[in-house]
């Protein structure tokens, strides 16, 4: 079973009750890109690569795009059943764009799953849960109005908020995590995102002065060196996010023990393939991480929950997804939902969503 055929869409999703803020980022509406693989034998697979805007990572939505057109006349004739050597057949194509070759590799997991009858997850190595927990991150706001969400989040039944922070005065930053303490306590594990925004000062006394909550500092500063230079100082653990790019950083930080955990997203390490050897590493070394994507819709999203079904529950810290952000759905039948802060794993073969292709419109470029 080989690659046939090759399209690429682009499709506009609307982010609800918009913007969502981040330390260095706005965003009204995504720019998500999908891409259909057809196989010799007929079968159809779909893929999704989503960048949220072109600042928060080293990606963007027309660079998917234009990596995709670079790789799709080479993976015409390349083979659908092994997905490493699918990988290894992109890499001898072009260098890095990792977020781009992700589309293809959960296009090709999605045929080979249909192809063997089995869903996603059996093919990564097996689910151990059918409902995955989910997180919220609550975007950047007031003390008052995060600490209102947060509570919200938890009465819905989310175990897990990351609250954002950074890009503002610090004292903000440190009185909306207190506030938000105060309103939930213990119910939720909590997380302070800076999204790279904090300066090493900022990151020693943000944690000193919330010494008192337990909670994980996510990616305080840009590089590893900062974190590196102030990770004994800190008083939490520290999980990175941003910097955790490929499996070489992963091991890298692991090594030196520059943190306690991941947060990981499936386009940024390559699709599902390298998540799930990224998975073992994790596992190896008893390193808590999540299975997220940046955004995107259905595609992107049952990608994640099958990843994040065959982590240990022990070490899974949760499946982010930009559903509850955006409108809409591609598979009006079987839309990946976050309910009570939980997602159930997708059913059927392959990813076990079905788009809707008319939502897309005309491909932007065909291939095969
Ligand atoms: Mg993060």
């Amino acid at each position: 079973m080989r690659i046939a055929e090759v399209h690429i869409y682009a499709h506009e999703l609307p982010v609800r009750n918009g913007p969502y803020t981040m330390a260095n980022a706005e965003v009204w509406s995504l720019d998500t890109t999908l891409v259909k693989l057809v196989a010799d034998n007929g079968l159809v697979g779909w893929g999704e690569t989503c960048p949220v805007g072109p600042t928060y990572a080293p990606a963007h939505s027309a660079g998917a795009r234009a990596a995709l057109g670079e790789l799709a006349p080479g993976l015409i004739g390349a083979p659908l059943l092994q997905p490493r050597v699918l990988q290894r057949r992109m890499d001898s194509l072009l260098n890095g764009h990792a977020y781009a070759k992700a589309a293809i590799d959960i296009a090709g997991y999605d045929i080979l799953g249909q192809h063997t009858e089995l869903p996603v997850a059996d093919l990564l190595g097996g689910a151990v849960t059918e409902r995955v927990p989910s997180y919220y991150a609550t975007g950047i706001g007031t003390p008052d109005e995060i600490a209102r969400i947060a509570a919200d989040k938890v009465d819905e039944g989310y175990p897990r908020l990351q609250i954002k922070l950074g890009g503002r005065p610090l004292e903000i930053d440190i009185e909306t995590v207190r506030k938000v303490w105060e309103a939930v306590g213990a119910r939720a594990r909590l997380v302070a995102d800076a999204n790279r925004g904090w300066t090493t000062r900022d990151a020693l006394t943000f944690s000193h002065a919330c010494r008192d909550i337990p909670l994980v500092v996510e990616q305080p500063c840009n590089t590893l060196e900062e974190i590196a230079a102030i990770r004994d100082q800190l008083s939490h653990p520290v999980y990175l996010d941003e910097s955790g790019s490929d499996l070489t950083s992963v091991l890298r930080a692991i090594g030196a023990n520059l943190c306690d955990g991941f947060g990981m997203k499936l386009t940024r390490i390559g699709g599902l393939q390298p998540m799930s050897v990224f998975r073992d590493i994790c596992d190896a070394r008893a390193m808590p991480h999540s299975c997220d994507d940046a955004w995107g819709g259905d595609i992107i999203h049952a990608a994640c929950v099958h990843v994040g079904a065959t982590v240990a529950p022990r070490l899974l810290e949760g499946v982010w997804l930009a559903q509850p952000y955006v409108e809409g759905h591609y598979d009006g039948d079987n839309p990946v939902r976050i309910e009570a802060g939980h997602i159930a794993l997708p059913q059927g073969p392959g990813l076990g969503v079905r788009p809707d292709e008319t939502l897309f419109g005309a491909p932007l470029a065909s291939f095969g």
